[in-house]
Formats: C-alpha cells, sequence, structure tokens
C-alpha cells in the first residue's frame, strides 16, 4: 500500500505540470496510491461550484495533496478554490523555501531561507468596511468612541485581528519546521514597535514558544529592516515567521531572489491536512503548449515527500533538479542558456526523472 495522496490537476497548465511532478515522483520509488480529482472553472457546470465537496472530502481522506493551479476568473463572483481549501481544512501555515539554485538567473546566489507565513488572520480575515455603508457609518462612530481617535468620513476601514492562539500555533510550527529540518534560527518578523498590539502580541508569543527551542536561536526583526537585510546580508538568515500581509510579501520577495515564479515551492499546512502547490499560476496562455516548467511543482512535490518522511527520495528530488538545472541542457524556456534550444515541460522531467534514478 502507497501513501495516499490526493491529486488536483488545476487548469491552463495545471494537468501538464502535474503530470511532470508524477514522473518524478514516480522515479523515486515511493509509492504514492493518487486520488485525482478536479476543481475549479472546468467542474463548476457539472457541480455547480469551482469546488465540489467530493474534492474536499478526498483530501480529508488521504489527509495530503497536490494541486496544480487554478484560474479565478475575474469579476465572476468565482470564489477562489485555492482560499477555500485552506479556510474548510484550517491550513494555517503557508511554507515557501526559497533556495538558490545554479543554472536560475538571479542577482543573488547562495540564498537558502524558509519562509512561514500565518494563513489565517491579520488583515487577510476579511473584515472590512466599505467607504460609504450603514456598517461603515456604526463601524467608524464604535471605534472613534473607543480609541478616542478620529477617523475620517470618507474612510473604508479594515481590522486586523492577531491573536495568542493563532501566533503560537505558527511560531510553533516555525520552531518544529527549524527542529526537523536542521536549521539553526528562527527570525520572527513583525512592526510592532508601531503595532503595539497587534504585532506586540505576535512578537510577545514568538519570545515565549522560543524559550522551549534552546538549540534553535531566536531573534526579531521589524519587517522594513527585514527587507533591506534581506537584500544586503541574507546569509544571517535562516527560518522567517511571520504574520499573514508580511508573510505573504517576504514570500515573494525570497521568490524574486531565487529566481522567481517557474522555481517556486509551496504548502500550505495544517494540524491534520497538508496541500503542497506551486507559487505560480495557471498562465493560460501556455496552456497545452509543453512549455513551461514544470520545477515548482516538482519540488513541491520534494517537499510533500519530505512531509510523508521519505527523506532520502525528496533529497533525491532536490538534487536531481539541480543538476539537471545546473547543466542546462534538459530545461524549458525560461532556464535555457544563450544557444541552447529548450525543451518541454514533459521532456525536463523526463531527464529529472533519469536523473533521480541514477542517484
Ligand atoms: P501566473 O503565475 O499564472 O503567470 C504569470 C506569468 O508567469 C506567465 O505568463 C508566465 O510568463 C510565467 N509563469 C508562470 N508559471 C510559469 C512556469 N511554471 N514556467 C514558466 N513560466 C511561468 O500568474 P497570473 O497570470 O497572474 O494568473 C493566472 C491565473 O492563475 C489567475 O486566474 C490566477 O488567479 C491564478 N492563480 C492561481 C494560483 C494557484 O492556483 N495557486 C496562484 C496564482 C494565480
Amino acid at each position: 500500500m502507497g501513501y495516499p495522496v490526493t491529486l488536483i490537476r488545476g487548469d491552463g497548465i495545471g494537468p501538464e505540470v502535474a503530470q511532470a511532478m508524477q514522473t518524478v515522483v514516480n522515479a523515486t520509488g515511493v509509492e504514492i496510491d493518487w486520488t485525482v480529482v478536479d476543481a475549479g472553472v472546468d467542474v463548476m457546470e457539472q457541480y455547480g461550484t469551482p469546488l465540489p465537496d467530493h474534492v474536499l472530502d478526498s483530501i480529508r481522506h488521504t489527509k495530503v495533496a497536490i494541486k496544480g493551479p487554478i484560474t479565478t476568473p475575474v469579476g465572476s463572483g468565482f470564489r477562489s478554490v485555492n482560499v477555500a481549501i485552506r479556510k474548510e481544512l484550517d491550513l494555517y501555515a503557508n511554507l515557501r523555501p526559497a533556495r538558490s539554485m545554479v543554472g536560475v538567473k538571479s542577482p543573488f546566489s547562495n540564498i537558502d531561507l524558509v519562509v512561514v507565513r500565518e494563513n489565517t488572520e491579520d488583515l487577510y480575515a476579511g473584515i472590512e468596511f466599505q467607504r460609504g455603508t450603514v456598517e461603515n457609518d456604526k463601524a467608524r462612530d464604535f471605534l472613534s468612541t473607543l480609541s478616542g481617535k478620529k477617523i475620517r468620513e470618507d474612510s473604508a476601514i479594515g481590522v486586523k485581528p492577531i491573536s495568542a492562539f493563532g501566533s503560537r500555533r505558527i511560531v510553533q510550527f516555525a520552531f518544529e519546521y527549524a527542529k526537523k529540518n536542521g536549521r539553526q534560527k528562527v527570525t520572527a518578523v513583525h512592526k510592532a514597535n508601531i503595532m503595539k498590539f497587534t504585532d506586540g502580541l505576535f512578537l510577545e508569543i514568538a519570545r515565549e514558544v522560543a524559550q522551549s527551542y534552546p538549540d534553535i536561536e531566536f531573534e526579531d526583526r521589524i519587517v522594513d529592516n527585514m527587507c533591506m537585510q534581506l537584500m544586503q546580508k541574507p546569509e544571517l538568515y535562516d527560518v522567517l515567521v511571520l504574520p499573514n500581509l508580511y508573510g505573504d510579501i517576504i514570500s515573494d520577495l525570497t521568490a524574486g531572489m531565487v529566481g522567481g515564479l517557474g522555481v517556486a515551492p509551496g504548502a500550505n499546512i495544517g494540524d491534520e491536512y497538508a496541500v503542497f502547490e506551486a507559487i505560480h499560476g495557471s498562465a493560460p496562455k501556455y496552456a497545452g503548449q509543453d512549455k513551461v516548467n514544470p520545477t515548482a511543482l516538482i519540488l513541491s512535490a520534494c517537499l510533500m515527500l519530505r512531509y510523508l518522511g521519505e527523506e532520502a527520495a525528496a533529497a533525491k528530488v532536490q538534487k536531481a533538479v539541480e543538476s539537471v538545472i545546473a547543466a542546462g541542457k534538459y530545461v524549458t524556456y525560461d532556464l535555457a542558456p544563450p544557444g541552447v534550444t529548450p525543451v518541454g515541460t514533459q521532456a525536463m522531467a523526463q531527464a529529472i526523472a533519469e536523473a533521480v534514478a541514477k542517484l
């Protein structure tokens, strides 16, 4: 019996990168029982929802899923499937490693950072009041009276909830990740000098949690300073843990530092379930062309193998990806060195699979 894993292929370039990812995972010899399900715009007509119940039920059953990107049509009232999955399964930790690879163009080298972003709270909690509404009037009056501070009448208002519970579990997640993966240091990132109660609470809890992990160094940085430090001295940092908004921004910054979308893996993890996915979207203009880079989803599968306890297989996939990209021969258009004819998505995956088999 293999590990049960739900595979959501996604749409646009999703099915192509999903197939490429399966080719590489199969080459590791780790047995996976794939349950393939579909979500997104293509199943809308059949099920009346982009996220049919059987998709969530499948993840609840297998506990682990990997998904290709899913298109969120603009202005259609179509709820983001990605956000819905995170909410339904309480996947509170967004894990985004960023590691430099020889052969991937970037102004930085030797980057090896892991961003742990809180996924459920903060300004992204969706508590907002539109300008000019009755609810806004009430919220403004209430908040002005309570805080003694004037809020301009034509303001839109957003609320930033940060709980001790949410902060504790994300910081614990970051330390546990550091412990399991031989990482030396966790840095909590915040703006507690200004947002004394919200970010202040996040920092207070981070300091408290850090005391339970004496073998892992802990420090904190103010988010603006963190941005500058990442540009100037990225080698000083290891695992970063952040509330939702800063995590969203910094994780794209670190992805950019190692070469961008085509190579950036990710995972959304909770206490019971984990869903692995590339950072990039469904790139509809490239759909069906066997053209795009499969690396991001393959590296997401590498995170999945590690999560399943298959460390040796994960290490092989990582090494194989790095060697194929460094060799620069069987790589897609975005990675091909000058003068080299790029190969397609499946040919690159095949080259990585062959490299895995040789390790
Ligand atoms: P995108 O990531 O799909 O594409 C932006 C550009 O990045 C592409 O045109 C392409 O040039 C490049 N790119 C992306 N992935 C690549 C790859 N694997 N290899 C090589 N080049 C690659 O972003 P977008 O155009 O803003 O979004 C398209 C759709 O995807 C939207 O509907 C959006 O909502 C959705 N989306 C989904 C997810 C997800 O499912 N996790 C994430 C982001 C965006």
